[in-house]
């Protein structure tokens, strides 16, 4: 009985081996294919085979797996190291053949860095915004797309549901747009490197994209319903190049503003808001000024000698709300003020005393009327219009990104800082840093900077609305 047993054993294995040096020989062909389907494939195939290797005890076979694992997710970008660690623990100790082989991934890996230095990533290598056009999604970037800077490839990820079709551009993303489409699970782009931009577009039932390159677009068709273009929401285009806007971080230096919530600062937390909205309108094409981009005291006086001096076509002024410690838990929020002599109310009159209390006694009371008196009536509506345009879309970046907050308040009053202005003028109010939880966020990087791109979102739309009224 023992000798039939044996010949199946050794059948099996004979079998068992060849359809593993099948597989690992037909792994390491798509390994080095092109398409990344094929090398995921690969990866797969390395993956499972390593498993078994492992169960085996062939430390072979188990190298040739790592090194494919390792292979394949430098070119996948899929985080390898642990399979990197345990590749390199068994290398001790190895035979000349398998070094040989290890080279091969050094190599690999030095290419793969060499190329990475030489890619020179310039602000204008930028995605811009989107568009859907029937059923296809353009995405439109700030530079003549070359077959290199588009890397496409799927993944039917383990133990989920559903499918994902990633496109890696060699571009920079300052405001990530939000794309939907009723028939996607979820459509997200994001930095994935310093010098790539990662789509993934999410669906439960199988897609068929296809893709092409039409001078700075990417245009995707993704075999789902057409969108009605102007249902859709997209980035506005307005001329920028020749937009100047001066923002103004409130307080500084020795004027830490309102203290909040521990000890949280005013000035500090308005300063990165304001240099998160610089950067991206910079980007965006804007010309930006700041009245400080540092911890510094300015006095209001040189605040509107700057902006003055400067007209810019728009102002913004930076601001942190605080309330009395016994009603830190009541309020919260975001309120967008425009200069309004007229309107102050009650609430913004308290808040003025506060946001004015700089060296408001410093300003004569002669000059302040004279300043009202300046202010023309079309100036307060365009500020009234920004003022709008702004606390809509800071909601609405904050709620697409998953932060709960109300409507923003819109409301006029006497905010001396916003006199300097030549055009519409806006002093925001990004929250309470009074309020326990509201400051938590206010500190925190990704909520600056889905409400900077809000803010952003803001200045876009006022330019095209204003363009649409004139
Ligand atoms: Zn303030």
């Amino acid at each position: 009985m023992l000798r039939p047993f044996l010949l199946l054993l050794l059948l099996t294995t004979l079998l068992f081996s060849a359809s593993v040096k099948q597989d690992l020989d037909g792994a390491k062909k798509n390994l080095y294919s092109t398409s990344k389907e094929k090398q995921f494939k690969a990866y797969d195939t390395y993956k499972r085979h390593y498993i078994r290797a492992l169960i085996n005890g062939d430390v072979k076979t188990q190298k040739r797996c790592l090194d494919g694992i390792c292979i394949a997710g430098k070119k996948l970008r899929i985080d390898v190291s642990d399979y990197q660690n345990k590749r390199s623990k068994l290398e001790s100790g190895s035979s000349s053949k398998q070094k040989a082989s290890v080279t091969k991934t050094e190599k690999i890996k030095q290419v793969k860095v060499k190329k990475e230095k030489k890619v020179k990533i310039r602000s204008q290598h930028a995605l811009r915004g989107f568009t859907w056009e029937g059923n296809a999604l353009v995405l439109d970037f700030d530079f003549t797309l070359k077959a290199k800077d588009v890397n496409y490839f799927k993944l039917r990820p383990e133990g989920k549901k559903g499918y994902r079709y990633i496109f890696d551009v060699n571009a920079i993303v300052y405001k990530k747009p939000v794309i939907r489409h009723k028939e996607i699970k979820r459509i997200t782009v994001s930095q994935y490197r310093r010098d790539t931009i990662r789509i993934v577009i999410e669906s439960s039932k199988e897609l068929t994209p296809r893709f092409r390159r039409d001078g700075g677009s990417l245009v995707i068709t993704l075999g789902v319903s057409k969108v009605n273009a102007p249902k859709a929401k997209q980035m506005p285009r307005v001329t920028k190049k020749n937009k100047l806007i001066v923002i103004d971080p409130g307080h500084g230096g020795r004027d830490g503003g309102a203290v909040g919530f521990k000890k949280y600062l005013e000035k500090t937390i308005v300063l990165q808001v304001s240099k998160r909205l610089a950067k991206i309108l910079r980007q965006e094409g804007y010309r930006v000024k700041m009245t400080r981009d540092r911890d510094k005291t300015l006095s209001l006086k040189w605040r509107t000698k700057f902006t003055r001096k400067n007209k810019p076509d728009l102002f913004l002024s930076i601001h942190a709300n605080a309330v009395p410690k016994k009603n830190a838990h009541k309020a919260r929020g975001v309120e967008i003020y425009y200069l309004d002599a007229k309107k102050g109310s009650k609430r913004s009159s308290r808040l003025e005393r506060k946001e004015n209390a700089a060296d408001y006694r410093a300003m004569d009371s002669s000059i302040s009327k004279l300043f009202s008196a300046t202010q023309s009536r079309a100036k307060v509506l365009e500020s009234n219009f920004l003022a709008i345009d702004l606390g809509q879309n800071v909601v609405s970046r904050l709620r697409d990104n998953k932060y709960k907050v109300k409507d923003a308040k819109v409301a006029g009053g006497n905010f001396w800082v916003l006199v300097g202005a030549t055009s519409a003028a806006a002093l925001v109010e990004v929250g309470f840093v009074s309020h326990p939880q509201e400051v938590k966020l206010l500190v925190n990087k990704r909520y600056q900077q889905a409400f900077a791109e809000g803010l952003a979102d803001g200045v876009d739309q006022y330019f095209m609305n204003k363009a649409r009224r004139h």
